[in-house]
Formats: structure tokens, C-alpha cells, sequence
């Protein structure tokens, strides 16, 4: 436990039952958006007004601004190459008042002064994390609204499928993290500090967006929210043809690709205000393009009744959404039995360069990653995890249930796929690349997509080796539920899962997601005594494991009994367990006392299930596989 933690349990918004604290708080800021696109320039202008509500125990004498279009500044740090797209003027603010006082936007000269400012200002506004200073501070339980007058730059290529590269040409635009945002503040670091650097993403409050987007007649703009006036910007056509798209899960064409521009493919007109709503989201993303094909389809969520699946495509790309809406309504359906059903009224899925993010009820996908994003509606949509410090409980989380996904497409038990996984973790554990899962993976480097994304599965593929596979997907569903739109961090995760599983899993996490350790488990010897066959299991790896033995018996014999720690898996095939504890009195060997009755073993093999990150497993095998000739 850091500090952090330490303060949080102390202050009982957190504790070790894993659930929200007594006194868990969090902000809330709900906004209302003015947008305006210039397609010549590329830019967007926008007004906005943010009232936060200070839900938190302490006053604030400041609030954290996240600006990410200054990841386009020449002069912001980067953690990869790939980003940005373009280098552009960045975010730039040309108004700003906090409850009607204006904030001044140039740098104070001279050296920081100690102290509230007479008036508010702002520093930071060339980064990607600003800061507004106050003359006064917001209360406890008060509330301050902040108006920003603003305009950017969009940034085109390169960058192919990056988040930050959000156009193509000035015929398709996807606006994402461009509107100024109020940090997160929160009970373990107060306001999130960190920088936007490329490769980790974010951490948002929830609030209300209403947004007015203006763009040309003729381009459709999809966006997270429910469109508030189809009347004043579709067509008839296009609106009868969506009341027709709940009845069926067939695909409807609303725009088709012969339908283009004003009065054709939107309400006429010269421009076009685009009206939408969203209640209780953490961020708010939009699609706009010259010429969109629209098609939807729908899901059916549990509990909840059929909501619309949008899709918008450039016409000459149909073939990555033509099995979109299948995979969308899948994952939507299978993901919502599997945690809780779908939160939003709508989920939409937008062609462009950036082909594989998420945002509420909104993905940057085609086919491709439809399923992996459609997962995030899940993490970090509702249950918000900080996924700039533990991409694990995004990415990685989201990685675990694509398996569960595909197991169910294919028909194959997920259980089966997920054996294996735990164990080849074993073959690349000890690299100086890889940082633990609990290091801020905003600074991960090279290593970050094994710590955020690949990691999480075979660490739950271990779990599930423990508890059974079923046993961590309920724990884990408790969990989520317990963390609806708000905050959980990876201490309330730990405590929750070992509090609903009764395990004292310390160490389990302590191993995984503190180190890079791993297993190094051997069958050193077999000796048989009568009915009595003592198996010496050696253990040299760091991490402990529990000794899970595949016990295979000859075809005649004595009959064979079972033991309290062992379960059949045939007539002549039985799996005996002993717990992880047989290694906390710190002995590198354990004799596992095999008794069965007499009936002669044939062949014994350690983790048959490949669950334990074992570093090398040719030696799991009892007798020893016959050496094969070496090749000369
Ligand atoms: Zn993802």
C-alpha cells in the first residue's frame, strides 16, 4: 500500500472491503458546448460552460485543465514517435472567466508569487495539463462555473490509427479530446497531474454534455448522445428509415452512398446545428464527414429493451463495416450478460484514420476492433479506472473478456482458452523492458503495451488456475457493480477480489501486478512406496504457485480412491491440488504425498493447465520425455 491509499483508507472514502468507502466522493462537471467546424481551415471553435460541482472534503484554490490538442505544440514532451499527427498551434484558449471573473491567460512575469492571486489566472496554457489559480477557493460541496472561449487546429496524417490523428484531407473529421476539460480530482492524488503524452490515455469526470455542433449542410455528424433535433437536420427519409431500425437486427440503410449533401443526406440548408445529449458520461467524441453511409442495426441488452448500433462510413468503405453491426451487437449482448447491462441509449461506430478508440457510446472502429472497443463501454465508460496510471484496468480488463468473447463467437469453453495463458508468462518474465503493472504506465515506454494490454489476461488466467474461472468472473461482476460511474483504483480491485473469493490473495497480487517475477516449478523425483508415491516438486522462481498435479494411472490395478485434494478428470486421470501456502515457510522443495490406492502412476505433469508463469516447463513432466537424437 502507498501512500496514497494509506491516506484514502484513513480518510475512509476507500477501505479493504473494496467497495466505496463511507466517504468516497467525486466531482461532477457538466457541460454545455457550442462547436463550430471550418472546414477550410480545419479548425473547430467552440464556446463552453463547465459548472463543477466540488463534491470532494477540501476547498480548491485551483482547477487542473486538460488541454490534449497542446500534445500538437512542437514543444510538449511526446512518449512515442507516432504522435502527434501534425504539428499544429495546439489548444488556443482567447477567453476564460471562473463565476464571471475573468482569468488572465498571459504568464504572470517574474517568479511565481506565493499565494492566491487578486485575480484568476491561468498557467500552463501551452501544455497539455494547465492549471487556473483562484482568487478564491470553491468550497467543499460548492460549485464554480468556468466559461472558455477556444479554437484549434484539427491535425491530419501521419500517425495512421492514432487517436491524435483526426482527419483526413477536410473530407472526414474525428474530433476527440478537443474541447477543454477539467481534470480529475480525486482522494488519492488530488488533481490528476499528469501529462499527456501520446500512449496512455485518460481519466474524466462524469458529468452532462450538451452539445451544438455546427458543420456544413450535407455532413452527417455522429457523436455520443442522443441526437436532441433529427427534425431540423435529417432528411424524412433518413428519419423514418431510423424509427424502422429497433424492429429488426438486420442492417438499414439510412444514408445510402448515392445520397450526398444538402437535402440528400441531411436537412437542406447552407449549415447545419447538430443538438446532442448525453446524461452521465465522462467524455463526448463526434464524427463528421463530406459524405457519410449511415447504416444501423440494433442490440438487444438485457433488461433493457433494443437500442440503435450506428455505423457512418466513407462510401468506398463498406467492406470493413460489412460485418460491423454482428460484432457490435454480440459484444454488446455478451458483455452486458456477462458484467451489467449496457448503461447508454445508443452505441455508434466511426470510419476514419483513427481506427481502434473508444469514448461513451462512441468507438473509432470498423469490424477490426469492434469487439475489443465496444469492451471499453464497460471500462473505463462507466467503471472509470484511471487509465493513464493502470492501463491494466482498461486495457488489460477489457483484453480479458475479448477471450471470454471469442470463446463464446466459436463455441469453444472459455476455460479452454484461457489455459495456457497464465503459463507464457513464465517465457518472458525477467525482461528490463517491462515495467510492473502498478507503475505508472504513462511512463511505461517500450513496455507498455505488455503492461497495460497483455499482461491482465494471464494474470486472471493464473487466478482463475486458483479459484476456478467462474469464481473470478463473478468476483469480478460484484466488483464492477459496486463501481458504477465512479472510481475505482487497483487497491479497491485487490481488496474486493480477495474479500469475495475468502482467499488471502496477497501475494497473488503482490507478485503480479507489484513485480516481474515469475514461476519456476520442476518435478525433481518420484518415489513409490507401496500405495504411497512422494513427488518432489522444486519451485525456484520468485513467485509461488499453487502444485497442481495430473495424475495418470495404468489402465488395471487396484482400484484407485480418490484423495480429500483431488477431483477425477477420467477413470484413470486425476488432478490433486496443494495450496500456494506450502511455499510461505520459505523450503524451494515440497514432497507432494500422493496416495491412491495402490493403482501404478504412469505419468505425472505439473500445471497440466498451464496457469502458473512457469519459466521453463520441460521439466513439468514425470517420467522425463525420451531424449530425442539431436540432429548432426
Ligand atoms: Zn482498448
Amino acid at each position: 500500500m502507498t501512500n496514497a491509499i494509506r491516506r484514502a483508507f484513513a480518510a475512509g472514502t476507500r477501505d479493504s472491503t473494496g467497495r466505496p468507502g463511507r466517504n468516497y466522493w467525486q466531482l461532477r462537471t457538466d457541460y454545455t458546448i457550442n462547436a463550430r467546424l471550418d472546414v477550410a481551415t480545419s479548425r473547430i471553435h467552440g464556446t463552453e460552460t463547465i459548472v463543477l460541482q466540488n463534491r470532494s472534503r477540501d476547498s480548491l484554490i485551483s482547477v487542473g485543465l486538460r488541454l490534449d490538442a497542446n500534445i500538437f505544440l512542437p514543444i510538449v514532451p511526446l512518449a512515442a514517435p507516432w504522435a502527434p499527427a501534425e504539428i499544429t498551434d495546439g489548444m488556443v484558449i482567447t477567453k476564460m472567466t471562473v463565476n464571471g471573473q475573468t482569468v488572465a491567460l498571459a504568464a504572470p512575469s517574474g517568479p511565481p508569487q506565493a499565494g492566491a492571486p487578486a485575480t484568476p489566472r491561468v498557467i500552463g496554457l501551452n501544455s497539455t495539463n494547465a492549471r487556473i489559480q483562484l482568487p478564491a477557493a470553491i468550497a467543499a460541496g460548492g460549485r464554480a462555473t468556468i466559461e472558455i472561449e477556444w479554437n484549434h487546429k484539427l491535425a491530419g496524417g501521419p500517425g495512421a490509427n492514432h487517436r491524435m490523428t483526426q482527419r483526413w484531407a477536410d473530407t472526414l473529421y474525428q474530433p476527440t479530446q478537443w474541447y477543454p476539460r477539467v481534470s480529475v480530482y480525486d482522494d488519492l492524488r488530488g488533481w490528476d497531474p499528469e501529462l499527456y503524452l501520446g500512449p496512455s490515455e485518460f481519466y474524466n469526470n462524469f458529468g452532462r454534455f450538451d452539445v451544438n455542433i455546427d458543420v456544413p449542410a450535407g455532413w452527417i455528424v455522429s457523436g455520443t448522445g442522443v441526437l436532441q433535433n433529427p427534425e431540423q437536420v435529417l432528411t424524412p427519409t433518413a428519419r423514418e428509415r431510423l424509427a424502422r431500425v429497433l424492429q429488426t437486427d438486420s442492417v438499414t440503410v439510412i444514408v445510402g452512398p448515392d445520397e450526398a449533401g444538402p437535402g440528400r443526406s441531411t436537412a437542406n440548408g447552407d449549415r447545419l446545428k447538430w443538438h446532442f445529449v448525453a446524461d452521465s458520461v465522462n467524455d463526448f467524441a463526434w464524427a463528421t464527414a463530406k459524405q457519410f453511409v449511415w447504416k444501423a442495426t440494433r442490440a438487444t441488452i438485457p433488461g433493457r429493451g433494443a437500442i440503435p448500433i450506428h455505423m457512418v462510413h466513407l462510401p468506398g468503405r463498406a467492406a470493413p463495416f460489412a460485418n460491423a453491426g454482428p460484432i457490435a451487437r454480440h459484444a454488446l449482448e455478451f458483455y452486458s450478460k456477462l458484467w451489467f447491462p449496457y448503461q447508454f441509449p445508443q452505441f455508434t461506430m466511426q470510419d476514419g484514420p483513427s481506427a481502434g478508440m473508444e469514448y461513451p457510446m462512441v468507438i473509432n472502429s470498423n469490424q477490426g476492433a469492434a469487439d475489443h472497443e465496444a469492451a471499453h463501454q464497460w471500462w473505463p465508460m462507466v467503471v472509470s479506472n484511471n487509465e493513464t496510471w493502470y492501463g491494466w484496468m482498461d486495457e488489460g480488463f477489457d483484453q480479458y473478456m475479448n477471450i471470454l468473447s471469442a470463446a463464446d463467437t466459436r463455441g469453444t469453453p472459455p476455460t479452454a482458452m484461457l489455459n495456457g495463458q497464465g503459463q507464457s508468462y513464465g517465457r518472458m518474465s525477467g525482461s528490463e523492458t517491462e515495467a510492473p503493472m502498478m507503475w505508472n504506465a504513462n511512463y511505461g515506454g517500450s513496455g507498455y503495451g505488455f503492461q497495460t494490454y497483455s499482461k491482465t489476461p494471464l494474470m486472471l488466467s493464473m487466478l482463475g488456475g486458483i479459484v476456478g474461472d467462474t469464481a473470478v468472473w463473478d468476483a469480478h461482476r460484484a466488483w464492477a457493480n459496486a463501481w458504477l460511474f465512479k472510481h475505482p483504483s487497483p487497491w479497491d480491485y485487490m481488496f474486493f477480489m480477495s474479500n469475495y473469493l475468502k482467499r488471502d490473495l496477497g501475494w497473488f497480487w503482490n507478485y503480479w501486478l507489484f513485480t516481474t517475477e515469475s514461476v519456476d516449478g520442476s518435478i525433481r523425483n518420484v518415489a513409490t512406496t507401496g500405495a504411497r508415491t512422494a513427488v518432489t516438486v522444486r519451485q525456484d522462481g520468485q513467485m509461488p504457485s499453487p502444485v497442481v498435479l495430473r495424475v495418470e494411472f495404468a489402465a488395471q490395478g487396484a482400484p484407485i480412491r480418490a484423495m480429500t485434494n483431488s477431483r477425477m478428470e477420467n477413470a484413470t486421470t486425476a488432478i490433486v491440488t496443494f495450496p500456494v501456502d506450502v511455499w510461505f515457510n520459505g523450503s524451494k522443495t515440497f514432497v507432494a504425498n500422493l496416495n491412491f490406492g495402490g493403482r501404478a502412476i504412469t505419468k505425472i505433469t505439473l500445471d497440466p493447465f498451464g496457469r502458473f508463469p512457469d519459466r521453463d516447463i520441460t521439466d513439468n513432466i514425470w517420467p522425463k520425455p525420451a531424449a530425442t537424437t539431436p540432429a548432426r
